[in-house]
Protein backbone atom coordinates (compact mmCIF):
# COMPACT_ATOMS: atom_id res chain seq x y z
CA UNK A 1 0.00 0.00 0.00
CA UNK A 2 1.28 3.57 -0.80
CA UNK A 3 0.33 6.53 1.29
CA UNK A 4 -2.04 7.79 -1.33
CA UNK A 5 -5.36 8.71 0.08
CA UNK A 6 -8.75 9.85 -1.72
CA UNK A 7 -12.04 10.00 -0.65
CA UNK A 8 -15.74 10.00 -2.42
CA UNK A 9 -17.64 12.28 -0.42
CA UNK A 10 -21.68 11.95 -1.12
CA UNK A 11 -24.33 14.17 0.37
CA UNK A 12 -26.63 11.41 1.02
CA UNK A 13 -29.43 13.71 -0.23
CA UNK A 14 -30.78 11.28 -3.08
CA UNK A 15 -29.81 8.35 -4.98
CA UNK A 16 -26.31 7.78 -7.08
CA UNK A 17 -26.32 10.60 -9.51
CA UNK A 18 -24.28 9.05 -12.77
CA UNK A 19 -21.93 12.85 -12.27
CA UNK A 20 -21.05 10.96 -9.04
CA UNK A 21 -20.59 7.69 -9.84
CA UNK A 22 -18.12 9.11 -12.19
CA UNK A 23 -16.25 10.88 -9.50
CA UNK A 24 -16.21 7.85 -7.14
CA UNK A 25 -14.91 5.87 -10.56
CA UNK A 26 -12.15 8.41 -11.00
CA UNK A 27 -11.13 8.17 -7.25
CA UNK A 28 -11.12 4.40 -7.36
CA UNK A 29 -8.63 4.43 -10.42
CA UNK A 30 -6.45 6.81 -8.98
CA UNK A 31 -6.66 4.64 -5.72
CA UNK A 32 -5.79 1.33 -7.19
CA UNK A 33 -3.60 2.88 -10.17
CA UNK A 34 -0.79 4.14 -7.25
CA UNK A 35 -1.93 1.10 -4.53
CA UNK A 36 -3.73 3.42 -2.32
CA UNK A 37 -6.95 3.60 -0.15
CA UNK A 38 -10.28 4.97 -0.82
CA UNK A 39 -12.62 6.54 1.75
CA UNK A 40 -16.46 7.23 1.76
CA UNK A 41 -17.56 9.67 3.62
CA UNK A 42 -21.00 10.74 4.24
CA UNK A 43 -21.63 14.17 4.21
CA UNK A 44 -24.89 14.06 5.94
CA UNK A 45 -24.75 17.81 8.07
CA UNK A 46 -28.00 18.93 6.07
CA UNK A 47 -29.82 17.43 8.63
CA UNK A 48 -33.16 17.74 6.64
CA UNK A 49 -32.40 16.77 3.74
CA UNK A 50 -29.78 13.91 4.56
CA UNK A 51 -31.20 10.07 4.97
CA UNK A 52 -29.96 7.18 6.17
CA UNK A 53 -31.44 5.00 3.43
CA UNK A 54 -29.96 7.04 0.55
CA UNK A 55 -26.83 6.59 2.16
CA UNK A 56 -27.62 2.68 1.77
CA UNK A 57 -28.53 2.62 -1.96
CA UNK A 58 -25.33 4.90 -2.72
CA UNK A 59 -23.42 2.28 -0.98
CA UNK A 60 -25.35 -0.21 -2.70
CA UNK A 61 -25.00 1.42 -6.11
CA UNK A 62 -21.13 1.58 -5.36
CA UNK A 63 -20.90 -1.73 -4.70
CA UNK A 64 -23.21 -2.95 -7.93
CA UNK A 65 -20.48 -0.79 -10.21
CA UNK A 66 -17.04 -2.73 -8.22
CA UNK A 67 -16.29 0.65 -6.38
CA UNK A 68 -15.76 -0.74 -3.13
CA UNK A 69 -14.24 1.93 -0.78
CA UNK A 70 -11.51 0.64 1.90
CA UNK A 71 -12.78 2.56 4.48
CA UNK A 72 -16.47 3.67 5.52
CA UNK A 73 -18.98 3.86 7.41
CA UNK A 74 -19.67 0.44 6.16
CA UNK A 75 -16.55 -0.83 6.85
CA UNK A 76 -14.81 0.56 9.51
CA UNK A 77 -11.46 2.40 9.56
CA UNK A 78 -8.75 3.94 11.27
CA UNK A 79 -10.25 7.52 10.54
CA UNK A 80 -13.85 7.19 11.25
CA UNK A 81 -16.53 7.84 12.04
CA UNK A 82 -16.96 8.17 8.28
CA UNK A 83 -20.14 10.65 8.72
CA UNK A 84 -20.05 14.17 9.21
CA UNK A 85 -22.68 13.99 11.64
CA UNK A 86 -21.03 11.68 13.70
CA UNK A 87 -17.50 13.96 13.98
CA UNK A 88 -18.39 17.35 15.81
CA UNK A 89 -15.98 16.67 17.94
CA UNK A 90 -12.97 17.38 15.73
CA UNK A 91 -15.38 20.51 14.20
CA UNK A 92 -15.30 21.56 17.13
CA UNK A 93 -11.73 20.96 18.44
CA UNK A 94 -10.50 22.71 15.01
CA UNK A 95 -13.18 25.79 16.07
CA UNK A 96 -11.27 26.26 19.31
CA UNK A 97 -7.83 25.83 17.39
CA UNK A 98 -8.75 28.79 15.15
CA UNK A 99 -10.48 31.43 17.86
CA UNK A 100 -7.08 30.71 20.01
CA UNK A 101 -4.97 31.27 16.97
CA UNK A 102 -6.87 34.03 15.71
CA UNK A 103 -7.72 33.07 12.83
CA UNK A 104 -11.50 32.83 13.71
CA UNK A 105 -13.66 35.07 15.74
CA UNK A 106 -17.46 35.28 17.03
CA UNK A 107 -19.96 37.17 14.80
CA UNK A 108 -23.20 38.31 16.37
CA UNK A 109 -24.14 39.78 13.44
CA UNK A 110 -28.34 39.53 12.72
CA UNK A 111 -29.22 38.27 9.08
CA UNK A 112 -31.03 41.61 9.31
CA UNK A 113 -27.88 43.06 9.36
CA UNK A 114 -26.43 40.67 6.76
CA UNK A 115 -29.19 41.30 4.40
CA UNK A 116 -29.20 45.09 4.60
CA UNK A 117 -24.88 44.97 4.16
CA UNK A 118 -25.31 43.41 1.09
CA UNK A 119 -28.10 45.96 -0.52
CA UNK A 120 -25.94 48.89 0.38
CA UNK A 121 -22.79 47.12 -1.41
CA UNK A 122 -24.72 45.86 -4.08
CA UNK A 123 -26.27 49.51 -5.03
CA UNK A 124 -22.50 50.75 -4.41
CA UNK A 125 -21.68 48.09 -6.82
CA UNK A 126 -19.03 46.65 -4.77
CA UNK A 127 -18.68 42.50 -3.98
CA UNK A 128 -20.71 41.55 -1.45
CA UNK A 129 -18.48 40.57 1.52
CA UNK A 130 -18.86 40.59 5.16
CA UNK A 131 -17.54 43.94 6.19
CA UNK A 132 -15.30 42.53 9.34
CA UNK A 133 -17.73 44.00 11.83
CA UNK A 134 -17.21 41.78 14.58
CA UNK A 135 -13.81 41.00 14.15
CA UNK A 136 -12.61 44.71 15.36
CA UNK A 137 -14.74 44.20 18.85
CA UNK A 138 -12.83 44.50 21.54
CA UNK A 139 -12.38 41.26 23.75
CA UNK A 140 -13.88 42.34 26.22
CA UNK A 141 -17.18 43.20 24.72
CA UNK A 142 -16.89 39.72 22.75
CA UNK A 143 -16.71 37.87 26.14
CA UNK A 144 -19.58 39.61 27.98
CA UNK A 145 -21.70 39.63 24.33
CA UNK A 146 -20.90 35.79 24.99
CA UNK A 147 -21.48 34.98 28.46
CA UNK A 148 -24.46 36.96 28.57
CA UNK A 149 -25.68 34.05 26.04
CA UNK A 150 -25.99 36.10 22.92
CA UNK A 151 -25.49 33.81 19.63
CA UNK A 152 -22.59 33.99 17.42
CA UNK A 153 -21.54 32.14 14.19
CA UNK A 154 -17.83 31.66 13.91
CA UNK A 155 -15.87 33.46 11.17
CA UNK A 156 -12.78 32.70 9.71
CA UNK A 157 -10.16 35.52 9.14
CA UNK A 158 -9.69 35.45 5.43
CA UNK A 159 -6.09 35.67 5.24
CA UNK A 160 -4.85 38.82 2.32
CA UNK A 161 -2.93 37.49 -0.72
CA UNK A 162 -3.46 35.22 -3.35
CA UNK A 163 -4.33 31.55 -3.02
CA UNK A 164 -2.58 29.29 -5.90
CA UNK A 165 -2.48 25.68 -6.38
CA UNK A 166 -1.47 23.34 -9.01
CA UNK A 167 -4.77 21.59 -10.37
CA UNK A 168 -3.82 18.02 -11.56
CA UNK A 169 -6.16 18.45 -14.35
CA UNK A 170 -6.62 22.34 -15.33
CA UNK A 171 -2.76 23.01 -13.70
CA UNK A 172 -1.97 26.48 -12.22
CA UNK A 173 -5.26 28.23 -10.51
CA UNK A 174 -5.02 31.44 -8.51
CA UNK A 175 -7.58 32.93 -6.27
CA UNK A 176 -7.34 36.61 -5.13
CA UNK A 177 -8.25 36.76 -1.47
CA UNK A 178 -9.88 40.01 -1.70
CA UNK A 179 -13.03 38.38 -3.75
CA UNK A 180 -13.47 36.41 -1.01
CA UNK A 181 -14.93 37.20 2.41
CA UNK A 182 -14.32 36.11 5.88
CA UNK A 183 -17.17 33.32 6.00
CA UNK A 184 -18.69 31.37 8.44
CA UNK A 185 -17.14 27.88 9.47
CA UNK A 186 -19.59 27.49 12.58
CA UNK A 187 -23.44 28.62 12.34
CA UNK A 188 -25.59 30.00 15.49
CA UNK A 189 -27.51 26.72 15.25
CA UNK A 190 -24.55 25.05 15.92
CA UNK A 191 -23.65 23.40 12.48
CA UNK A 192 -20.91 23.27 10.67
CA UNK A 193 -20.15 24.62 7.03
CA UNK A 194 -19.20 22.94 3.92
CA UNK A 195 -16.07 24.22 3.72
CA UNK A 196 -14.80 23.87 6.89
CA UNK A 197 -16.16 20.44 7.57
CA UNK A 198 -14.33 18.98 4.21
CA UNK A 199 -10.89 20.31 5.59
CA UNK A 200 -11.17 19.14 9.22
CA UNK A 201 -12.23 15.72 7.25
CA UNK A 202 -9.90 15.17 4.64
CA UNK A 203 -7.12 16.46 7.14
CA UNK A 204 -7.95 14.02 9.61
CA UNK A 205 -8.58 11.25 7.19
CA UNK A 206 -4.94 11.91 5.67
CA UNK A 207 -6.38 12.61 2.34
CA UNK A 208 -3.41 13.16 0.04
CA UNK A 209 -5.42 13.59 -3.45
CA UNK A 210 -9.22 15.18 -3.79
CA UNK A 211 -10.47 14.35 -7.15
CA UNK A 212 -14.22 16.29 -7.49
CA UNK A 213 -15.99 18.14 -9.75
CA UNK A 214 -14.59 21.81 -11.24
CA UNK A 215 -18.20 22.76 -9.66
CA UNK A 216 -15.73 23.17 -6.11
CA UNK A 217 -12.91 24.97 -7.47
CA UNK A 218 -14.02 27.96 -6.16
CA UNK A 219 -13.82 25.96 -2.37
CA UNK A 220 -10.51 25.26 -3.13
CA UNK A 221 -9.41 28.40 -2.69
CA UNK A 222 -11.24 28.60 0.78
CA UNK A 223 -10.06 25.17 1.82
CA UNK A 224 -6.55 25.83 1.64
CA UNK A 225 -6.71 28.72 3.37
CA UNK A 226 -8.31 27.19 5.83
CA UNK A 227 -5.47 24.31 5.89
CA UNK A 228 -2.73 27.44 5.84
CA UNK A 229 -4.53 28.20 9.21
CA UNK A 230 -4.92 25.21 10.82
CA UNK A 231 -1.24 24.13 9.67
CA UNK A 232 -1.61 21.52 8.22
CA UNK A 233 -0.61 19.63 5.07
CA UNK A 234 -2.95 20.19 2.26
CA UNK A 235 -3.90 17.93 -0.47
CA UNK A 236 -3.40 17.90 -4.01
CA UNK A 237 -6.57 18.62 -6.29
CA UNK A 238 -7.70 17.34 -9.44
CA UNK A 239 -11.60 18.92 -10.81
CA UNK A 240 -12.97 16.97 -13.43
CA UNK A 241 -14.86 19.11 -15.95
CA UNK A 242 -19.26 17.87 -15.04
CA UNK A 243 -21.58 15.55 -17.71
CA UNK A 244 -23.86 18.07 -19.89
CA UNK A 245 -26.48 16.91 -22.20
CA UNK A 246 -26.37 16.55 -25.83
CA UNK A 247 -27.94 20.06 -25.86
CA UNK A 248 -24.83 21.43 -23.96
CA UNK A 249 -27.31 22.34 -20.22
CA UNK A 250 -25.97 20.54 -17.11
CA UNK A 251 -26.80 16.89 -17.61
CA UNK A 252 -30.58 16.92 -15.76
CA UNK A 253 -33.88 14.86 -15.72
CA UNK A 254 -34.86 16.45 -18.32
CA UNK A 255 -32.32 14.85 -20.67
CA UNK A 256 -33.83 11.53 -19.23
CA UNK A 257 -32.25 8.90 -16.83
CA UNK A 258 -29.54 9.80 -14.25
CA UNK A 259 -29.18 8.07 -11.67
CA UNK A 260 -27.04 4.56 -11.62
CA UNK A 261 -30.31 2.95 -10.42
CA UNK A 262 -32.11 3.90 -13.43
CA UNK A 263 -29.67 2.56 -15.64
CA UNK A 264 -29.52 -0.51 -13.50
CA UNK A 265 -32.90 -1.21 -13.39
CA UNK A 266 -33.15 -0.53 -17.24
CA UNK A 267 -30.56 -3.69 -17.74
CA UNK A 268 -27.64 -1.64 -18.21
CA UNK A 269 -24.57 -3.54 -17.27
CA UNK A 270 -22.32 -2.75 -14.83
CA UNK A 271 -19.43 -3.01 -16.42
CA UNK A 272 -20.57 -1.25 -19.14
CA UNK A 273 -21.74 1.75 -17.21
CA UNK A 274 -17.97 1.79 -15.47
CA UNK A 275 -16.13 1.89 -19.11
CA UNK A 276 -18.37 4.50 -20.62
CA UNK A 277 -18.33 6.94 -17.37
CA UNK A 278 -14.99 6.42 -17.55
CA UNK A 279 -14.81 7.66 -20.92
CA UNK A 280 -16.47 10.42 -20.21
CA UNK A 281 -13.54 12.78 -20.30
CA UNK A 282 -10.79 9.60 -20.04
CA UNK A 283 -9.24 8.31 -23.09
CA UNK A 284 -5.39 6.52 -23.03
CA UNK A 285 -5.21 7.94 -26.65
CA UNK A 286 -6.05 4.84 -28.88
CA UNK A 287 -8.10 3.40 -30.60
CA UNK A 288 -9.52 0.99 -28.54
CA UNK A 289 -12.92 1.59 -26.16
CA UNK A 290 -13.50 -1.33 -24.66
CA UNK A 291 -11.86 -1.52 -20.97
CA UNK A 292 -12.57 -3.97 -17.80
CA UNK A 293 -12.22 -2.37 -14.18
CA UNK A 294 -8.77 -3.70 -13.86
CA UNK A 295 -7.75 -2.36 -17.60
CA UNK A 296 -8.80 1.07 -16.68
CA UNK A 297 -6.78 0.54 -12.91
CA UNK A 298 -4.13 -0.39 -15.02
CA UNK A 299 -4.07 2.75 -17.56
CA UNK A 300 -5.72 5.57 -16.13
CA UNK A 301 -3.98 8.43 -15.67
CA UNK A 302 -5.44 11.96 -14.48
CA UNK A 303 -2.93 13.85 -16.54
CA UNK A 304 -4.88 12.22 -19.82
CA UNK A 305 -8.63 13.35 -18.36
CA UNK A 306 -10.07 16.53 -20.58
CA UNK A 307 -11.09 19.74 -19.57
CA UNK A 308 -13.73 20.08 -21.80
CA UNK A 309 -17.18 19.64 -20.06
CA UNK A 310 -18.16 15.90 -20.88
CA UNK A 311 -21.33 15.55 -23.34
CA UNK A 312 -23.21 12.40 -22.02
CA UNK A 313 -23.88 10.30 -25.45
CA UNK A 314 -26.48 7.55 -24.84
CA UNK A 315 -25.60 5.58 -28.08
CA UNK A 316 -21.95 5.41 -27.15
CA UNK A 317 -23.52 3.38 -23.83
CA UNK A 318 -25.81 1.71 -26.03
CA UNK A 319 -23.56 0.56 -27.72
CA UNK A 320 -21.13 -0.43 -25.08
CA UNK A 321 -23.75 -2.38 -23.25
CA UNK A 322 -24.62 -4.33 -26.06
CA UNK A 323 -21.19 -5.41 -26.13
CA UNK A 324 -20.85 -6.06 -22.67
CA UNK A 325 -23.93 -7.94 -23.43
CA UNK A 326 -23.14 -9.99 -26.34
CA UNK A 327 -19.75 -11.36 -24.24
CA UNK A 328 -22.23 -12.97 -21.44
CA UNK A 329 -22.73 -16.74 -21.45
CA UNK A 330 -26.10 -18.38 -22.45
CA UNK A 331 -26.55 -19.09 -19.11
CA UNK A 332 -25.90 -15.57 -17.46
CA UNK A 333 -27.84 -14.01 -19.54
CA UNK A 334 -30.70 -16.22 -18.94
CA UNK A 335 -30.17 -15.54 -15.32
CA UNK A 336 -29.90 -11.45 -16.03
CA UNK A 337 -32.83 -11.22 -18.33
CA UNK A 338 -35.25 -13.46 -16.00
CA UNK A 339 -36.81 -11.12 -13.87
CA UNK A 340 -37.28 -8.61 -17.07
CA UNK A 341 -39.06 -11.38 -18.41
CA UNK A 342 -40.87 -12.63 -15.57
CA UNK A 343 -42.27 -8.59 -15.16
CA UNK A 344 -43.92 -9.12 -18.55
CA UNK A 345 -45.53 -12.27 -17.43
CA UNK A 346 -42.81 -14.14 -19.51
CA UNK A 347 -41.74 -17.73 -17.48
CA UNK A 348 -39.32 -19.51 -19.78
CA UNK A 349 -39.37 -23.38 -19.54
CA UNK A 350 -35.85 -24.69 -18.05
CA UNK A 351 -35.31 -26.73 -21.62
CA UNK A 352 -35.50 -23.28 -23.47
CA UNK A 353 -33.75 -20.54 -21.16
CA UNK A 354 -30.76 -21.04 -22.15
CA UNK A 355 -31.33 -21.17 -26.05
CA UNK A 356 -33.62 -17.85 -26.12
CA UNK A 357 -31.20 -16.19 -24.31
CA UNK A 358 -28.67 -17.02 -26.82
CA UNK A 359 -31.52 -16.23 -29.76
CA UNK A 360 -32.15 -12.91 -28.39
CA UNK A 361 -28.66 -12.08 -27.10
CA UNK A 362 -27.75 -9.42 -30.82
CA UNK A 363 -30.49 -7.66 -30.16
CA UNK A 364 -30.25 -6.67 -26.86
CA UNK A 365 -29.23 -3.20 -26.19
CA UNK A 366 -30.21 -3.49 -22.83
CA UNK A 367 -32.00 -6.01 -20.50
CA UNK A 368 -35.15 -4.66 -20.53
CA UNK A 369 -35.62 -5.19 -24.23
CA UNK A 370 -35.55 -9.20 -23.62
CA UNK A 371 -39.07 -9.81 -23.79
CA UNK A 372 -39.82 -8.01 -26.46
CA UNK A 373 -38.03 -10.88 -27.96
CA UNK A 374 -38.54 -13.20 -25.76
CA UNK A 375 -42.36 -12.79 -26.25
CA UNK A 376 -42.40 -15.12 -29.55
CA UNK A 377 -40.99 -18.02 -27.54
CA UNK A 378 -44.35 -18.22 -25.33
CA UNK A 379 -46.99 -16.42 -27.04
CA UNK A 380 -49.59 -18.22 -28.41
CA UNK A 381 -49.44 -17.41 -32.49
CA UNK A 382 -52.33 -16.87 -34.29
CA UNK A 383 -51.15 -17.57 -37.99
CA UNK A 384 -54.33 -16.09 -39.48
CA UNK A 385 -53.11 -12.10 -38.57
CA UNK A 386 -49.61 -12.47 -39.58
CA UNK A 387 -49.25 -10.11 -42.46
CA UNK A 388 -46.57 -12.10 -44.20
CA UNK A 389 -48.71 -15.25 -45.02
CA UNK A 390 -47.64 -14.42 -48.74
CA UNK A 391 -44.72 -16.50 -47.81
CA UNK A 392 -46.86 -19.87 -47.76
CA UNK A 393 -48.43 -19.39 -50.93
CA UNK A 394 -45.51 -20.31 -53.02
CA UNK A 395 -45.17 -23.49 -54.39
CA UNK A 396 -43.90 -26.48 -52.59
CA UNK A 397 -44.87 -25.22 -48.72
CA UNK A 398 -47.03 -28.13 -48.13
CA UNK A 399 -43.62 -30.36 -48.79
CA UNK A 400 -41.21 -28.30 -46.70
CA UNK A 401 -43.92 -28.32 -44.01
CA UNK A 402 -44.26 -31.97 -43.55
CA UNK A 403 -40.14 -32.41 -44.55
CA UNK A 404 -39.83 -30.75 -41.44
CA UNK A 405 -42.26 -32.35 -39.28
CA UNK A 406 -40.64 -35.89 -40.45
CA UNK A 407 -37.59 -34.44 -39.56
CA UNK A 408 -38.86 -33.37 -36.28
CA UNK A 409 -40.60 -36.45 -35.52
CA UNK A 410 -37.19 -38.70 -35.75
CA UNK A 411 -36.00 -36.61 -33.09
CA UNK A 412 -37.24 -36.96 -28.95
CA UNK A 413 -37.28 -34.25 -25.77
CA UNK A 414 -39.69 -31.63 -25.54
CA UNK A 415 -37.03 -29.01 -26.25
CA UNK A 416 -33.94 -29.96 -29.12
CA UNK A 417 -30.87 -28.69 -28.63
CA UNK A 418 -29.30 -26.13 -31.05
CA UNK A 419 -26.80 -28.96 -32.69
CA UNK A 420 -30.02 -31.14 -32.95
CA UNK A 421 -31.78 -28.36 -34.15
CA UNK A 422 -29.24 -27.46 -36.77
CA UNK A 423 -29.36 -31.21 -37.74
CA UNK A 424 -33.02 -31.29 -38.24
CA UNK A 425 -32.67 -28.05 -40.40
CA UNK A 426 -30.01 -29.34 -42.90
CA UNK A 427 -32.11 -32.63 -43.54
CA UNK A 428 -35.19 -30.44 -44.41
CA UNK A 429 -32.78 -28.74 -46.76
CA UNK A 430 -31.29 -31.50 -48.76
CA UNK A 431 -34.91 -33.53 -49.01
CA UNK A 432 -36.04 -30.21 -50.04
CA UNK A 433 -32.72 -30.09 -52.45
CA UNK A 434 -33.72 -33.22 -53.66
CA UNK A 435 -37.40 -32.04 -54.61
CA UNK A 436 -36.06 -28.92 -56.55
CA UNK A 437 -36.49 -26.19 -53.35
CA UNK A 438 -33.50 -24.16 -51.91
CA UNK A 439 -32.57 -21.83 -49.55
CA UNK A 440 -35.17 -18.95 -49.02
CA UNK A 441 -38.08 -20.89 -50.08
CA UNK A 442 -37.32 -23.52 -47.30
CA UNK A 443 -36.41 -21.23 -44.77
CA UNK A 444 -39.10 -18.08 -45.21
CA UNK A 445 -41.92 -20.41 -44.92
CA UNK A 446 -40.55 -21.94 -41.97
CA UNK A 447 -40.07 -18.94 -40.55
CA UNK A 448 -43.38 -17.40 -40.90
CA UNK A 449 -45.05 -20.91 -40.60
CA UNK A 450 -43.09 -20.73 -37.05
CA UNK A 451 -43.45 -17.38 -36.19
CA UNK A 452 -45.95 -15.48 -37.88
CA UNK A 453 -42.73 -12.83 -38.67
CA UNK A 454 -40.48 -12.69 -42.14
CA UNK A 455 -37.69 -11.84 -39.67
CA UNK A 456 -36.32 -12.87 -36.17
CA UNK A 457 -33.81 -15.29 -34.73
CA UNK A 458 -32.05 -17.61 -36.36
CA UNK A 459 -34.36 -20.21 -37.41
CA UNK A 460 -32.05 -23.29 -35.55
CA UNK A 461 -32.38 -21.43 -32.45
CA UNK A 462 -36.49 -20.81 -33.40
CA UNK A 463 -36.74 -25.02 -33.46
CA UNK A 464 -35.06 -25.35 -30.49
CA UNK A 465 -36.16 -22.72 -28.44
CA UNK A 466 -39.91 -22.55 -29.20
CA UNK A 467 -40.65 -26.64 -27.96
CA UNK A 468 -42.00 -29.17 -29.84
CA UNK A 469 -45.59 -29.13 -28.85
CA UNK A 470 -45.41 -25.36 -29.88
CA UNK A 471 -43.99 -26.22 -33.35
CA UNK A 472 -45.93 -28.96 -34.09
CA UNK A 473 -49.04 -27.01 -33.29
CA UNK A 474 -47.92 -23.68 -35.63
CA UNK A 475 -46.57 -26.20 -38.18
CA UNK A 476 -50.30 -27.97 -38.04
CA UNK A 477 -51.89 -24.43 -38.40
CA UNK A 478 -49.84 -23.40 -41.10
CA UNK A 479 -50.68 -26.79 -43.17
CA UNK A 480 -54.48 -26.14 -42.21
CA UNK A 481 -54.60 -22.52 -43.49
CA UNK A 482 -52.70 -23.75 -47.01
CA UNK A 483 -55.88 -27.20 -47.09
CA UNK A 484 -57.96 -24.10 -46.45
CA UNK A 485 -56.62 -21.86 -49.28
CA UNK A 486 -56.33 -24.74 -51.55
CA UNK A 487 -60.31 -25.38 -50.73
CA UNK A 488 -61.50 -22.29 -51.29
N1 LIG B 1 -20.43 16.44 -0.41
C1 LIG B 1 -19.84 17.18 -1.49
C2 LIG B 1 -20.61 16.92 -2.76
O1 LIG B 1 -21.35 15.97 -2.81
C3 LIG B 1 -18.41 16.72 -1.64
C4 LIG B 1 -17.53 17.75 -2.17
C5 LIG B 1 -16.09 17.36 -2.10
O2 LIG B 1 -15.73 16.36 -2.71
O3 LIG B 1 -15.35 18.04 -1.40
O4 LIG B 1 -20.53 17.70 -3.68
Amino acid sequence: MSDVRVRFAPSPTGTLHIGSARTALYNFLFARHNGGTMVLRIEDTDRKRSRRDHESSIIRDLHWLGLQADEGPDVGGPYGPYRQSERTEFYEAGVRRLLESGWAYPCFCTQERLDALKEQQLARGEMPKYDRLCLHLPAETVRARLEAGEEAAIRFKVPAGDVSFEDLIHGPITFSSEVIGDFIIKRTDGGFAYNYAVVIDDAGMKITHVIRGEDHITNTARQLMLYQALGEPAPVYGHHSLIHGPDGGKLSKRHGATSIGEFRDMGYLAPAVVNYLALLSWHPGDEREKFSLAELVAEFDLARVSRSPAIFDLDKLNWLNGLYIRELSPAALSEQVRPYLHEEGIELADGQREVVSAAIQPNLVVLEDAPRYARLFVDDLILSASVHLEALHETGVESVLALFKDALAATTGEYLDLETAKAVLHQVAEAGKARGIKGKAIYKPLRVALTGLDQGPELSYLVAGLGRSRIEQRVDAALAYLAEREGA
